[in-house]
């Protein structure tokens, strides 16, 4: 507890707790096995796993009433208070009209953030575009980098080909970063100067538009997620804990591309492989480099000329008016050997990427998969969540 004159909070904690828990399944195995291991062989009976949740009242009822009503007016209102009912939609799965009609409220949706956008930023959107969506707090783990460098080779092959075939996308950004942390406000200024850019090149006919909203929080995140096509979860793996913003996403009919990390290993499990899209490194895979090494960016850097490409703007003036924030993320992945696997993961997030691309081509069937998606977010309601508190952790304190 006491090292060194310091204290260790977490230490501190796990003695003078009666119960520990990690908030996903993935995370809490992680404390037994990694970070916590000492304490878990001491103390077993004291860890448990309670992965989070969120409430379908805010995230569907209230932000997403045209949905809400029509999931109603398919299995009757019991969902609202026993959320796992909501696995009746299945029935629905391959009824063209419920499809259609699902459709028609994500572009109901979409075209309402549409709106917020032309009057907040002067940007016009095109509602029939993929709107990809990544809401979170600004962090090197959670890698907006990723997603910025990924429109940045669309942008580089749309210039060389103009025939390069790819539906019209609309990224949309929303996060803050800490006072202090400089590395997460030069990655917010590295999106706003390719927003800046890509937007107003004529010659990429209006195929990708970046959109960054400030000022993120909860009002925001309810206009932006009923909106959302594809819900962007791409952490290292093994950093993000659970996520509840992946949750939320989901159970508004967003396909969710992402990383096996945190609770998207959980979404995984509840829609299985063909309603989500996966890529990257596995737990083990980091893990093993964390310990044993063996990762060089510089030397992927030098053998991959897409990622070249990318990485090279970002100090050579192609991006405008970041020449110093350009600079920091260089050297937060090549000087500094890219702690959180970005340019590890980003072949596989282009194929990923493509993979999307043409999932959308079809509409029936991507439709069907947001309903699957909506039909499978019962178990994330925070309903289940606080009943597991109280029936395993605050019951048994007091036996
Ligand atoms: C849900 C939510 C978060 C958490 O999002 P993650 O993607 O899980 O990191 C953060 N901020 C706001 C405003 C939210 O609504």
């Amino acid at each position: 507890i006491i090292d060194n004159n310091d204290i260790k909070m977490a230490n501190l904690s796990i003695v003078g707790s009666h119960s520990v828990n990690g908030v996903a399944k993935l995370h809490t195995e992680l404390l037994k096995k990694e970070v916590l291991k000492d304490f878990y062989d001491h103390e077993p009976e004291k860890f448990n796993n309670k992965t989070n949740g969120i409430a379908h009242r805010r995230w569907l009822i209230s932000s997403n009433t045209e949905l809400s009503d029509l999931i109603t007016g398919l299995i009757s209102e019991d969902w609202k208070t026993d959320t796992r009912k909501l696995k009746e939609l299945e029935a629905h799965r391959h009824d063209k009209a419920v499809l259609e009609k699902i459709g028609q409220i994500k572009y109901n949706n979409k075209e309402r953030l549409a709106k917020f956008i032309k009057e907040k930023y002067d940007i016009d959107v095109n509602p029939n575009s993929i709107f990809d969506v990544q809401i979170k707090r600004l962090h090197a783990y959670k890698r907006q980098l990723l997603n910025a460098l990924h429109i940045l080779h669309l942008y580089h092959e749309l210039l060389e080909n103009p025939n390069f075939d790819m539906e019209a996308r609309t990224f949309i950004f929303g996060a803050k970063a800490a006072p202090g942390y400089y590395l997460a406000k030069c990655i917010i200024k590295f999106i706003n100067s390719l927003a800046e850019k890509i937007n107003n090149d004529p010659r990429i006919d209006n195929k990708i538009k970046v959109v960054f909203i400030e000022n993120y929080d909860v009002s925001k995140a309810e206009l932006i997620i009923p909106a959302a096509d594809v819900s962007e979860q791409i952490s290292t793996t093994t950093k993000e804990a659970s996520g509840t913003g992946n949750m939320k996403l989901m159970m508004n009919g967003a396909i969710t591309l992402a990383t096996l990390d945190g609770a998207n290993i959980e979404i995984f499990d509840q829609v299985g492989e063909d309603n989500i899209v996966i890529f990257g490194l596995s737990a083990n895979e980091v893990l093993n480099y964390n310990k044993f090494g063996g990762y060089s960016a510089l030397d992927l850097y030098n053998s991959n000329r897409v990622i070249k490409r990318v990485v090279d703007d970002l100090v050579n003036g192609f991006i405008p008016n970041m020449e110093k924030e350009g600079r920091q993320i260089y050297d937060s992945l090549i000087t500094y050997n890219d702690e959180y696997f970005v340019l590890r993961d980003m072949e596989n997030y282009i194929e990923a990427q493509e993979k999307i691309d043409r999932l959308y081509k079809n509409k029936e069937k991507w439709n069907e998969m947001a309903l699957i998606n909506i039909a499978n977010s019962g178990v994330f309601s925070s309903d289940r969540t606080i009943a597991e508190y109280a029936e395993d952790i605050w019951f048994k304190g007091c036996e």
